[in-house]
């Protein structure tokens, strides 16, 4: 995993906080998590183990706001236009942020390059549907930073929100 997680961070120039892959594409907030292969049990010989996939999906988060009302249609029928590229399921939209899975295509582990190049196509078009990220308590763009949430995510936070609640 560590290989694939730094492969994936140096190449978009994202962070690492343990499993979590986190940082901005095209001015888009991601937390991109690894998902663990399941070992099958018909693998019988060590050669055959050893040769199984072990990652093959990745949990993507996109965080952005609209100043319209979110259009998960619209968002969905992009993602459907590029299924015979980026292998996406699941999308939701909750409170401020995108989640979805992305499946491996053609490699026996995800593709590091595979999932850099779906992020900066995907926050790219969020990005050109006036979506944006800010943080996520005031929606500010000002100094921003990341902390970790009890949610077990990270986030944006602007220097005045992240003062504000150092004090609580
Ligand atoms: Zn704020």
């Amino acid at each position: 995993m560590a290989s694939i997680s730094n492969r994936l961070a140096k190449k978009l120039n994202l962070e690492q906080h343990g499993d979590i892959i986190f940082g901005r594409a095209n001015d888009i907030f991601f937390n991109v998590r690894l998902i663990k292969a399941e070992l099958k049990k018909s693998y019988s010989s060590l050669i055959e183990r050893l040769l199984a996939p072990k990652y093959e999906t990745a949990h993507i988060e996109a965080f952005a706001y609209a100043n319209k009302e979110v259009d998960l249609k619209e968002i969905n029928g992009f993602i459907e236009e590029n299924y015979f590229i980026y292998m996406v399921d699941n999308l939701k939209y909750r409170d401020n942020y995108f989640t979805m899975f992305l499946s491996k295509n053609d490699s026996i582990n995800i593709n590091p390059s595979y999932i850099a190049d779906f992020l900066t196509h995907f926050s790219s078009y969020l990005q050109d549907n006036s979506y944006y990220s800010a943080c996520h308590i005031c929606k500010s763009n000002d100094n921003i930073s990341c902390i970790y949430m009890p949610s077990g995510r990270m986030q944006e936070i602007c220097e005045t929100c992240r003062l504000k609640n150092a004090d609580m």
